[in-house]
């Protein structure tokens, strides 16, 4: 039997939205707690940090973000994933040790994001891999002194990439960015009025100054002979090889919309609809950070407190929060048009190469069905380990294809936490 939890306020998701959404629920005396399937809160951008390293090194802003929480009332449930929505009200979670029902009267979504991955020949060789993806592998003990990585896809992402492999000792030999130059000139240009950001980007550009940094460019094949070891480039009206031991790729981030999709709530242009308190169409249940589009951390948090007092019935403290969220939202804007993906994308994938990793279905095998259901059903498509997470996004961007429902588990999950699903399963009568 699994374990039943009762809170006044649920927050998934451990990341900068989530953190703030939690110290600011935790204010009045509620019952709050923030769940998140990794070991330690913090999120894609903060994970691996501890208060005393933050404060120590370079982001303070991480440092006094873990240290509200730890000072906040807050139950932290790590190493804990939401699976699946057993009835109303109710999350069904899973832990290592154990399954348990989380039950809630209100609920904020910080689900975050993830990389988008575009097929192309060569992408399943060993050693091309995500570009937060590889960062994130990095920060958790993966030597990357002495290697050789390309960095590739797009958006100032591959700037903190490339910049954090070359701390850990790796050899940066290109950063490859899809984004034509002019665009990037007219979103620089733009963020005169955030100095914020213009010295973030600017100490990026100084710290990798001998780092090759091409707009326009972006990869057309990895080669290797069981791993990889070169990627070819489009670059200009040419292509160029670059020796590697990894490629770190990523074509920018898509919200994780399947809790908010299984939880019926409304979706908007890719993201979570949500109105000026971050409640989602289902009341009750808000959402914040990067679900509800792709933002940055900065907006994540404005977010996440917004969302944490609405949530607690504070409106007024939320409310003061409004202008900061609308200059964040300004920011999304420019960076949307700045790093948009462009059409030849679509066509980096040949009939072969393969779109369903887990499945191997190749994209000739896609072109014959109209829709991502139809391709699913026929071909296997989405139905391994990732459950769509990989080639779903890339079906979106490649065919137009939209995914409009979800079934449980959204996660792979034990038989014996399974059976806890069984009140939505059969209802007597039916
Ligand atoms: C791979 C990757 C690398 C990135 N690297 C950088 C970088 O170097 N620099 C930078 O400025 N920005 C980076 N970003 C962007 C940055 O992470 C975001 O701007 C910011 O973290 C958004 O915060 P968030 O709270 O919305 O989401 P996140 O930080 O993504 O937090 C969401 C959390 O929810 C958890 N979660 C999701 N679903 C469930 C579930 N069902 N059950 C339990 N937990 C769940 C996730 O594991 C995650 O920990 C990166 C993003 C990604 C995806």
């Amino acid at each position: 039997m699994a374990r039943n939890e009762h809170y006044d306020v649920l927050i998934v998701g451990g990341g900068p939205a989530g953190i703030a959404a939690a110290c600011c629920a935790a204010r009045a005396g509620r019952r709050v707690a923030i769940v998140d399937d990794n070991p330690a809160q913090g999120g894609q951008i903060w994970r691996g940090m501890t208060e005393e390293w933050t404060a120590a090194t370079q982001s303070p802003l991480a440092a006094s973000w873990l240290r509200r929480l730890r000072e906040a009332k807050v139950e932290v449930l790590a190493g804990t994933q939401i699976v699946a929505r057993p009835r109303d009200g109710v999350l069904l979670a899973e832990t290592d040790a154990d399954a348990c029902l989380l039950a809630y009267d209100k609920l904020i979504l910080a689900a975050g994001a993830r990389e988008r991955f575009l097929p192309f020949p060569g992408w399943t060789l060993p050693g091309v891999t995500g570009a937060g993806g590889l960062q994130s592998l990095v920060k958790s003990g993966l030597p990357i002194a002495g290697r050789r990585v390309a960095v590739a896809g797009s958006g100032p992402v591959l700037l903190a990439v490339a910049d954090c492999l070359r701390d850990h000792g790796a050899e940066i030999c290109l950063i490859a960015e899809q984004a034509p130059w002019p665009r990037l000139v007219r979103f620089g240009c733009g963020l005169i009025g955030s100095p914020g950001k213009l010295l973030q980007g600017a100490g990026y550009k100084w710290r990798l100054k001998t780092v090759r940094y091409r707009t326009g460019c972006w990869p057309v094949a990895a080669e290797g002979d069981g791993k990889l070891s070169s990627v070819t480039f489009h670059a200009g009206s040419k292509t160029r090889t670059v020796a590697c031991d990894y490629l770190a790729c990523g074509f920018g981030f898509v919200p994780s919309l399947e809790l908010p999709t299984l939880l019926d709530c409304r979706l908007d242009g890719g993201a979570v609809w949500i109105d000026d308190w971050q409640e989602t169409s289902v009341q009750g249940i808000y959402a914040a950070g990067e679900t509800t589009g792709v933002g940055g951390v900065d907006l994540a948090l404005i977010e996440g407190q917004i969302a944490g007092y609405a949530a607690i019935d504070c409106q007024d403290h939320a409310a003061r929060l409004f202008r900061a969220r609308e200059r964040g939202r300004r920011f999304v804007g420019a960076l949307d048009r700045a790093f948009a993906l462009r059409e030849e994308l679509k066509s980096l994938a040949t009939a072969e190469t393969p779109v369903c990793r887990c499945e191997d279905v190749s994209r000739q095998q896609l072109e014959a069905y109209g829709s991502w259901r139809e391709a699913k059903l026929q071909t296997r498509c989405g139905m391994g380990p990732c459950q769509g997470r990989v080639c779903g996004t890339a079906a979106e961007f490649l065919f137009d294809w939209q995914r409009e429902s979800i079934r449980p588990p959204i996660f792979p999950a034990d038989v014996g936490t399974l059976a806890e699903i069984r009140p939505l399963g059969k209802q007597p009568g039916k």
